[in-house]
């Protein structure tokens, strides 16, 4: 009998590709799917062309790659913010979405949330679209709820003197929504804003998140509090789905093979999601900072950029040496104690590892679950995007986050109060409860994907709805 397919569109960055990624695998692994996984080329990406490669994926899964834009960066101008640049090339690439569609013709297509000019392409062609939100379910309530917000509030909402209520879920303090929505003059949010307000045209939204830990929001949706104007589709909440089976280089290797020598949970792993970078000041301080605090550490390490997220479209493809912008004197002081790595490393393979103590993290979602399942508490820095809401919510809802005072993203974090957060975590009473939630978070997590169980029956429900089409 044929197999049943379906087709997985993700926007670019690894943040994206990666949820969708590991769906689409168990779809083929465990439930006997084909799948075609149209991937969008963004030039020197590294760590997507791993991924990629035909001897790193199973059988039936099919990546298709869509032609590259020609002469991408003419659409772009100096001061366009990346969630924009990322639109513009979806919308590029996209161009190519309906031959292929015609040519492979999916039972479904599971599209991310900037790929929604997918919707229009799909009617027309009579496959139905679903949309995998791929950050947290918080963000999706007030993602959906944003259009009405739009409506009904004048000014900036970053101003607004009182905490934004997404009915039903925990206030949002206005500091903390995300980036695109911060500036409603600029192109990003209404970018942000059209494909949110799109959400409502999918055939069902798959969230990456657990009924133990996002409770509030989950209820939120599914008891349809706030919705009464806008259909919701059905809500399937299938995670924590995060990377399995890291393709470790011969490079990686030696990093792993170095924590095998470490005490168990001895090790702090620094990095800031696959396109995260830090000023050169803030930089030093920061490794001042853990070398202050005498604790082991692995430090994935980028040039400095004024820019948050300088490495978002060309991740892992800075082959750099840290010794020319670490301050001097850092590597050889902290020799044996520490690991530098410079640009990217096998995050989840590192954060799995017995000697992790924990992972100071700019809280993409992705990290944010990569680290609870493997039980590992977190020191906060968000940088952009939604990170701010998962910092606050990591902090104060699960116990299982330490913030800093400051907001590093917009100010800058001295080297005192980086030590003594980096000691607070790794050996104080505080670090040690942290642990323990992270650890009690890691067994509901892995509960909700055994079988009988919240995720597993979920996803299993969507299986039945395409084996039966
Ligand atoms: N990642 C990695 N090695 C690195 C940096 C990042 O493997 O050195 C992976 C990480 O495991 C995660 C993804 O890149 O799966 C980053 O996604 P996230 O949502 O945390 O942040 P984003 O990159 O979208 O800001």
């Amino acid at each position: 009998m044929e197999k049943p397919h379906v087709a997985f569109l993700p926007s670019p960055g690894m943040g994206h590709i990666t949820p969708l990624f590991e769906f689409a695998k168990r779809l083929v692994i465990h439930h006997g799917f084909h799948v075609s996984f149209f991937v969008i080329t963004t030039g020197a990406s590294a760590a997507q062309n791993e991924l990629f490669r035909p001897e790193n994926l199973p059988a039936d899964f099919t990546a298709v790659e869509i032609p590259p834009v020609e002469n991408i960066s003419s659409f772009f101008t100096d001061d366009m913010k990346i969630l924009t640049q990322l639109c513009i090339m979806v919308r590029e690439s996209l161009k190519h979405l309906p031959s292929l569609l015609m040519e492979k013709r999916p039972k479904a297509l599971i599209i991310d949330l900037f790929c929604t000019d997918a919707f229009e392409i799909c009617v027309k062609l009579s496959i139905p679209v679903y949309s995998f939100f791929t950050a947290s379910t918080i963000l999706m309530a007030f993602s959906l709820y944003l259009p009405t917000l739009d409506r009904e509030v004048e000014g900036e909402f970053v101003d607004l003197p009182e905490p934004i209520q997404t009915p039903g879920c925990t206030l949002i303090c206005p500091h903390d929504i995300p980036d695109p929505v911060k500036d409603r003059k600029n192109d990003e949010y209404k970018w942000y804003l059209l494909n949110v307000s799109r959400l409502p045209l999918a055939a069902g939204i798959f969230v990456n998140s657990w009924d133990d830990f996002e409770t509030v929001s989950l209820k939120a949706l599914r008891e349809n509090l706030f919705f009464q104007n806008i259909p919701i589709p059905p809500v399937y909440t299938i995670g924590p789905l995060i990377k399995q089976d890291e393709v470790v280089t011969e490079k990686d290797a030696e990093i792993l093979a170095w924590l095998d020598d470490q005490p168990p949970d001895s090790v702090l792993f620094v990095v800031f999601g696959s396109g995260g970078t830090l000023t050169s000041e803030q930089l030093t301080e920061l490794a001042w900072g853990l070398e202050m605090s005498q604790q082991r550490f692995i430090l994935v390490a980028r040039k400095p950029s004024d820019a948050c997220a300088a490495t978002f479209f060309n991740v892992g493809s800075d082959e750099n040496d840290p010794l020319l912008y670490l301050p001097e004197g850092f590597v050889r002081k902290t020799e044996g104690r520490g690991l530098v790595v410079p640009s990217w490393a096998p995050q989840t393979s590192i954060l799995k590892h017995r000697s992790i103590g924990a992972f100071l993290s700019h809280c993409g979602w992705n990290s944010t679950l990569e680290s609870v399942i493997h039980g590992v508490p977190i020191i906060a820095w968000p940088l952009y995007a939604e990170q701010r809401m998962n910092a606050t919510f990591l902090a104060e809802e699960t116990g299982v986050a330490l913030k800093f005072s400051k907001d590093p993203g917009e100010e800058l974090v001295d080297r005192n109060e980086i030590e003594k957060n980096v000691r607070i975590v790794m050996e104080g009473e505080k670090g040690k409860a942290m642990r323990r939630r992270a650890k009690e978070l890691k067994e509901s997590a892995k509960i909700a994907l055994n079988s009988g169980r919240s995720s597993y029956e979920s996803l299993c429900s969507i299986v039945q709805i395409w084996k039966s089409q």
